[in-house]
């Protein structure tokens, strides 16, 4: 056997709950560590840990994230009523994810794993589509109001030089009123995410909104991409032979359907919660969805979209066998590794996180999977394995590729 590969950065590991920490030890052990001497500052994201550090951890994980440039993640328990009670939380601790956002102010990319025994729901889609969901503002950090009786509604700006009035609707009656927000600072940064993204995956960039409706609201929006693209972006999407284009999200979803895929979809709050909902379900599986957090700054934090896959642990902790699928933690893991190849000059590392991703691949095209798939898979043939087995089998491929 080689020697293994070294690092010369540290990788931002941090570790998190149920069934995913289960799958995260296997992964390392069986099918990164025995490669790569593995370089990490390990952050245990666990509730236990964030309960017991008063949530002083996920900071941490985050500003170190900051500090080193790439970070992998695996899912956490976002607690809930529940939550408290089975682990005795001392507060309703805030996602971490959300948390983590809030201090890289990041764009959080979806993309699919696509393996050619799993056809897309749509039959045209050849290559991943990436969701780009803009994470602030909107409907999610609303003011809403329930109108009982007859009124007048009035949108009220009270700025240092005055007030400005304008009149929303005279209610003769009973209704309904909601008003949003969102800040220049948070659609630049998602813009730049998305231009850095499309230029580091080579990718066409779509933007869509509904500027023909809210001209100011999306306008604004379709303003700011444009903007930033003439100014930063044009020459080098050009020199990248890459296109960005804006597009009314009604056109957006009708070329998206007809389209190969292959490109990456920025789409606002509220269009990104739910298309990424369509595009993940309508390509096979949650548990083949990666998911990057890329900052304006040029910060990754790589995870699965999926959960902690709890109704798999609550088997597993009775001693019953589980095949919950790896594949997108294995992505994650990846995907760190090979930006950080690429950030610090090991090209080692990105070729072996490739040959990785390709055993993987090639594990289930060869018709090896877990349950989730099988149901999924065109393949004749299957055979079905617990989590551990599925891993076996990625590793036997792994060191076929490597020899
Ligand atoms: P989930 O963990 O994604 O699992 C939902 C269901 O999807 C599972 O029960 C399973 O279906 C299927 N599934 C998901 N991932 C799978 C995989 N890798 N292999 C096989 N099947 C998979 O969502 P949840 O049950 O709603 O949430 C569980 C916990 O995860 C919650 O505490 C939530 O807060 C947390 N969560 C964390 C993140 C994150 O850290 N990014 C994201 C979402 C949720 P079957 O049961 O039918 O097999
Ligand atoms: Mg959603």
């Amino acid at each position: 056997m080689t020697a293994k590969i070294t690092m010369t950065t540290p990788l931002v590991e941090m570790n998190g709950d149920e069934m995913t920490r289960i799958l995260w030890q296997w992964i390392k052990e069986t099918l990164i560590q025995p490669y790569v001497d593995l370089n990490t500052e390990y952050y245990d994201l666990s509730l236990e840990k964030r309960d017991a550090s008063n949530d002083q951890i996920t900071t941490e994980a985050a500003l170190a994230t900051k500090k080193y440039g790439v970070a992998v993640k695996c899912a956490t328990i976002t607690p809930n009523a529940q939550r408290m009670k089975e682990y005795s939380l001392k507060e309703m601790w805030k996602s971490p994810n959300a948390t983590i956002r809030s201090i890289l102010d990041g764009t959080i990319f979806r993309t699919p794993i696509i393996v050619d025994s799993v056809k897309p729901f749509v039959s045209t889609w050849k290559k991943p589509i990436t969701i780009a969901r803009h994470a602030y503002g909107d409907i999610y950090k609303d003011v809403e109001y329930r109108v009982e009786a007859p009124g007048k509604a009035e949108l009220v700006f009270t700025g240092e030089n005055g007030e400005v009035r304008q009149t929303i609707f005279e209610f003769k009656g009973p209704g309904l009123l909601m008003s949003m927000h969102n800040l220049d600072r948070s659609i630049q940064s998602f813009a730049r995410s998305c231009f850095n993204f499309a230029l580091d995956r080579k990718q066409d960039l779509w933007f869509s909104a509904k500027d023909t409706i809210s001209k100011t609201y999306d306008g604004t929006f379709k303003e700011i991409f444009q903007q930033l693209y003439e100014q930063d972006y044009k020459e080098k999407f050009e020199a990248a032979g890459i296109q960005y284009f804006y597009t009314l999200i009604d056109d957006a979803i009708a070329r998206v359907i007809r389209s190969e895929g292959g490109f990456i979809w920025a789409c606002k709050n509220y269009d990104g919660d739910v298309m990424s909902d369509m595009v993940a379900t309508a390509f096979g599986s949650l548990a083949m969805m990666t998911s990057v957090l890329v900052s304006p700054d040029g910060y990754y934090e790589f995870e699965a979209a999926h959960g902690t896959v709890t109704r798999h642990y609550y088997q597993y902790q009775k001693g019953t066998e589980t095949s919950t699928n790896p594949m997108a933690t294995i992505f994650a893991w990846t995907g760190a590794l090979k930006k950080r190849g690429e950030l610090d000059g090991i090209p080692e590392l990105a070729r072996f996180a490739d040959a990785l991703e390709q055993a993987a691949i090639q594990t289930i095209e060869d018709g090896v999977m877990t349950k989730d798939l099988a149901d999924l898979s065109l393949l004749s043939q299957k055979k079905v394995l617990n989590s551990q087995a599925f891993l076996s089998e990625i590793r036997q491929r792994l060191d076929k590729i490597l020899s």
